[in-house]
């Protein structure tokens, strides 16, 4: 056993600390299949503060690299393992502390799924908004360190709109409590903005207080089958331009339906390349009559609000369960830039162009509400041109959305996958700052090392 397993289980108890190299592979990496990753030394399985305060003396004893990891279901390798890190692993911190219907708060553990939080919100009458489409694996914590979107921050914002404090280890093992539980403040720098979204380099999240919403009304879904991707995103500006903001604002194309029809036999043939799925919580039919009407004018070959609840659902099944569906057909290097709304058509134009100039398949899928684009660029498995010719394109849609005003990432964060486009996207006078940030939260450098930039 090597010393730092050895110090790892005398300063933890007995149940925390796996170097069996089967379990401890399991951690090695996230969804982002094309980043690269090493062997973790070990697997902490982390139950407490106390816990993860232990751990980050230690590997800041054996001057070792830490990385933290909710569920792993990350897509730019920001959970990935370096050869002889210590992955820090918090799927066991998973209790719900508190839900106040009166302050309309919830504090919890950072690894609770985030649908399991919803769940127990719901029972309040409350709502906790942020739904990554992965919500039914991904924590709390990891959304809080990648500062997620999802289908509903169309309307409702992403992770940092509802993170009023958080309780963080930083890397120098000091235990720290930020933010606040009150509806207004301002004491002091905004440090809970700045770990939200921090990708595990600055500190490691330990318990998070939520803001909530009172529970919404029942949503109304509006379908448009478009014959080009193209077409759709026309869709999207007429939306932006009447001044309607949906609860949800989703595109899929006919690649991706078909490969979940394909794996889920859900009965989805469609006619169309390119689907918008948008939905009003409204509570008369205003919203979603004026949205149809934006499919239709932008030259939807149909366009029609669900009456059938089941079937509008099965649609966003079906969104929620692409990326794992294009995953069946082969390796998946996936974007997540985010344009201006407006230069949305343009966008998707170039994916179609990026993906004919590098012979590479594209699906597409996106918060297109958001103006945040998902192509999956997908590749034979173990067809190395294929993916060379794919990292083209990907490096393609990057230059593209910069030169549209948009960013790199969206909402997945920068990762490993990201990090050539995050250091074209900030100046370097930016970065310094960065580099000043993480050296004052961890001077050792031992948290996440070369995530992020
Ligand atoms: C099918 C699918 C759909 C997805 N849809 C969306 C989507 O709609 N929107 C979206 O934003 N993302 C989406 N994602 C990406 C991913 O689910 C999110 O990034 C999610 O927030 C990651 O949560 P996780 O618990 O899996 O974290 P992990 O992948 O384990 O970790 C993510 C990052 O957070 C850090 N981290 C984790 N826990 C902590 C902690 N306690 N303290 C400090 N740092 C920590 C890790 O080091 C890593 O850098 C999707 C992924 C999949 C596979």
């Amino acid at each position: 056993m090597s010393g730092l397993v050895a110090d790892l289980r005398s300063a933890l108890p007995d149940d925390r600390v796996v170097d069996d190299p089967a379990v401890v592979a399991g951690y090695a990496h996230d969804e982002a299949e094309w980043a690269p990753h090493g062997r973790p030394a070990a697997v902490v399985r982390a139950r407490s503060t106390a816990d993860v305060r232990a751990v980050v003396l230690t590997c800041l004893r054996h001057r070792t690299p830490l990385v933290p990891r909710g569920a792993g279901t990350g897509l730019s390798g920001g959970a990935n393992a370096l050869d002889g890190c210590v992955v820090l692993s918090t799927e066991r911190m998973t209790a719900i502390r508190e839900i106040d219907p009166v302050e309309q708060l919830a504090v919890v553990e950072p690894g609770v799924v985030n649908d399991h939080l919803r769940a127990a919100c719901a029972e309040h009458g409350l709502w906790y908004p942020p739904d990554p489409a992965s919500s039914p694996w991904s924590t709390i914590g990891g959304n809080v360190a990648t500062n997620a979107g999802g289908l509903c921050c169309v309307k409702y914002g992403v992770t940092r709109d509802y993170v009023l404090g958080m309780q963080v280890v930083t890397g120098e093992g000091e235990v720290v409590r930020l933010g606040r539980r009150t509806a207004k403040g301002v004491a002091g720098y905004d440090l809970t903005g700045l770990m939200v979204g921090s990708e595990g380099t600055l500190g490691i999240v330990t318990e998070v207080t939520v803001r909530l919403r009172p529970a919404r009304p029942p949503e109304r879904t509006v379908v448009g089958h478009f014959a080009s991707t193209v077409d759709a995103g026309r869709a999207v500006g007429l939306v932006s331009a009447a001044g309607v903001v949906p609860s949800a604002f989703e595109l899929v194309d006919r690649r991706c339906l078909e490969a979940v029809d394909a794996w889920k036999n859900m009965g989805l043939a469609v006619d169309a390349e390119v689907l918008l799925l948008g939905r009003s919580d409204a509570r008369d039919d205003g919203e979603a009559l004026l949205l149809q009407e934006c499919f239709e004018k932008a030259g939807a070959t149909y366009a029609a609000a669900s009456t059938d609840a089941a079937e509008a659902e099965a649609l966003f099944a079906a969104r929620r369960l692409a990326y794992p569906a294009m995953e069946r057909l082969g390796p998946v290097l996936t974007e997540d830039v985010c344009v201006p709304r407006a230069a949305v058509p343009e966008m998707l134009a170039r994916v179609g162009r990026a993906a004919e100039q590098h012979d590479t398949v594209i699906a597409n899928i996106a918060h297109v509400g958001d103006g945040n684009l998902h192509p999956l660029i997908i590749t034979p498995a173990g067809d190395d041109d294929a993916r060379v010719r794919a990292q083209r394109a990907f490096a393609q849609i990057i230059d593209g959305a910069l030169e549209l005003g948009g960013t790199v990432s969206g909402e997945h964060g920068i990762g490993l996958l990201k990090r050539e486009g995050l250091a074209r996207e900030l100046s370097p006078a930016v970065l310094t700052m960065h580099r000043a940030v993480k050296q004052a939260l961890d001077p050792a450098g031992i948290l996440n090392p070369g995530k992020a930039f």
